[in-house]
């Protein structure tokens, strides 16, 4: 297929950044992880086709679980494992394994459907899961997985970025992208950095390491900061060399999606179905995956009724 659709920018200003807004995120424990999760926020499902955002916090036991997740679908969406610290491997049901490390970046695209499960090595892991809801287009087509395990880096005026997904600056990432969006981690030295922005775009940040501001507002760990669309940059300040962000943009999707679980979708009936596939052991539409961990059962979605 061909590259996506570029959006025109509109006139890009500052006065914008007075509309950002930070949010907290809720902490929780997945697959033996504390995570936070930043996105979904209150009021707001998505920025650009980001749909989900999860920090992976340092373990705080003295014996920390690994992170064991087994066997279980996605559909409609693609997910984004980007590590700071720690390993992890993955399995799919394309017949992927792969080695996950620090400043990698594995992207599974689920399409109509793929099953994958994730084993951290027994080492402190931390990092960051993301989701990006795929487009009209793509969402019924083939599962696939990427790694890039070389990215592009561009120097800001006071930082540096990889770029995952997408471009900053004159750096653009090898990896696929259904919809115009960018994915960056920026290493902050001290004072500002300006990043660079696509005026149609919206923008989060997410902090990895250390405090950030964001325009006026401090952004602590596990919160998040919402840059609304036709900013003309995204001024950044780091008290300290050292401090990370993870900077997510795109075109807002005009959609709006329905997420179950780990179901990406537009009504009840489709993600239904999908529950239905996994539950059912329907290897057309989910694979086996070759992993030592146990299957993940679906709870039953709370519109179905059975009986
Ligand atoms: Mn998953």
């Amino acid at each position: 297929m061909s590259g996506p659709v570029e959006p025109k920018d509109a006139a890009c200003q500052d006065e914008v950044l007075a509309g950002i807004e930070v949010r907290e995120g809720r902490e929780a424990a997945v697959g033996g992880m504390r995570i936070a999760r930043v996105l979904p926020t209150k009021g707001r499902r998505t920025v650009g086709a980001w749909c989900f955002t999860d920090l992976i916090l340092p373990a705080d036991a003295v014996d920390p679980d690994p992170m064991e997740v087994g066997p279980h679908p996605h559909i409609g969406l693609a997910t984004v494992t980007w590590l700071l610290d720690g390993e992890a491997v993955h399995s799919d049901s394309l017949g992927t394994e792969q080695a996950i490390r620090p400043g990698q970046l594995s992207l599974m695209t689920a399409g109509h459907g793929i099953a994958h499960a994730e084993l951290g090595a027994p080492a402190p892991l931390r990092g960051v899961q993301l989701w990006i809801a795929q487009p009209d287009a793509t969402r019924h087509g083939a599962a696939a997985f990427e790694h890039h395990a070389e990215l592009p880096r561009v120097d800001l005026d006071n930082a540096e970025a990889t770029v995952l997904i997408g471009a900053l600056g004159d750096a653009m990432s090898p990896a696929r992208a259904d919809t115009p969006l960018v994915g960056a981690e920026v290493t902050l030295r001290a004072g500002t950095t300006r990043v660079p922005t696509r005026c149609a775009f919206e923008y989060a940040v997410v902090p990895l390491d250390g405090t950030i501001k964001v325009g006026d507002h401090i952004v602590e760990h596990g919160w998040l900061a919402l840059v609304p669309p036709d900013a003309a940059s995204i001024p950044i300040d780091a008290t300290a060399d050292g401090a990370r962000c993870m900077v997510l943009g795109g075109a807002p999707l005009g959609t709006p999606v329905l997420m179950w679980w780990n179901f990406v979708g537009r009504d009840r009936d489709e993600i239904t179905a999908a529950w239905q596939s996994w539950r059912n052991h329907d290897d057309d539409r989910f694979g086996p995956v070759r992993s030592q961990l146990g299957r993940i059962d679906a709870p039953a979605p709370p519109w179905h009724r059975t009986g």
